[in-house]
């Protein structure tokens, strides 16, 4: 059935979608050899502390280099690799280079930072996590303070338990952890309290017009204010002009994150900004 219905779909629809979904076959079956070809690389993008104006942190964003298609945007094979389960490799990989890479930085004397990983939600319930974090962290050898993962809302959807008991363990080996995209999911702020938070990431659609948008910004300045009587920390994300940096610091951000201070960079780049 399923079969007769693609058929006239495909037909219908052929012109345009054709050559869609053969550029997503293309990118799923191409992240295997990706992984094992060294396709893959860190960008890393400064946050910035919003009181002191200085660099206190960084996070690593993958990016890919495709022999035909190019560059090709986490956001066009992030999900692909989320849904096969490839997304566990992808981020044992990530996890691995940005330790690997941090250690290297603090061995060469550079101030020494902490490097956020975003972790997919499905770690929490196919993976092994602690384990992963576990030999991510012997085999590089970068001492787990300068480390912080970034999750999802989505992490709370099921087995509330066992995400805590993860996170506990996490923190207890000294690890952050971030709530990336704060606000675009389902978690409540109820859920929030239950958990062993490093800070919140308030995600860029809170903090895009937030300077001509009266609504948004009480919305925003209400949970801030809860955040922090959780004792959390609030990052804004995303903040491209010198106006909504200004309103952050006034709402009491406590860090800052986007183009206005710097995009995501090569491991060269970001070096420079150490020194
Ligand atoms: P994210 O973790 O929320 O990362 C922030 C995204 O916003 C990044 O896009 C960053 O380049 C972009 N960004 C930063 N500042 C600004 C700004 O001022 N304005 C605008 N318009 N955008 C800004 P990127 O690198 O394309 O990554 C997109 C998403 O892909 C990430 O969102 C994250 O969810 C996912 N991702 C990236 N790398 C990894 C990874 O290694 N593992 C996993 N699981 N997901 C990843
Ligand atoms: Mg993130
Ligand atoms: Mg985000
Ligand atoms: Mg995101």
């Amino acid at each position: 059935h399923a079969k007769e219905e693609g058929n006239g779909y495909y037909r219908f629809f052929k012109p345009s979608l054709a050559p869609l979904v053969e550029e997503k076959m293309q990118i799923d079956n191409g992240l295997y050899k990706a992984l094992k070809e060294e396709q893959f690389s860190l960008h890393y993008q400064p946050k910035i502390n919003a009181a002191t104006g200085e660099l206190c942190g960084i996070e690593a964003l993958i990016r890919w280099s495709h022999p035909e298609l190019g560059m090709v945007p986490p956001d066009k094979f992030i999900p692909l690799a989320e849904e096969s389960g490839f997304i566990l490799e992808i981020d044992n990989w990530v996890f691995r280079e940005a330790c690997r890479q941090n250690k290297e930085w603090q061995d060469a004397g550079l101030k020494k930072i902490s490097v956020s990983v975003n972790i997919s939600a499905r770690h929490f319930f196919q993976g092994n996590l602690k384990e992963m974090v576990e030999r991510g962290l012997a085999d590089t050898g970068l001492d787990p303070h300068y480390v912080s993962l970034e999750i999802t809302e989505g992490v709370f959807m099921r087995n509330m338990e066992q995400v805590i008991e993860t996170i506990l363990y996490l923190r207890g080996r000294g690890i952050q952890i971030s709530i990336d995209d704060f606000g675009t999911g389902y978690s409540s702020l109820n859920q929030l309290q239950r958990l062993p938070i490093s800070d919140v990431k308030l995600d860029r659609s809170f903090i895009r017009g937030i300077t001509s948008d009266e609504k948004k910004s009480s919305i925003v300045k209400a949970i801030i204010d809860l955040v922090h009587s959780m004792n959390m920390k609030v990052v804004a994300e995303g903040v491209e002009t010198a106006d909504e940096s200004q309103f952050c610091k006034d709402l009491r951000c406590d860090e800052l994150q986007g183009y206005l201070f710097s995009r995501p960079l090569p491991a060269e780049q970001l070096k420079e900004l150490l020194k």
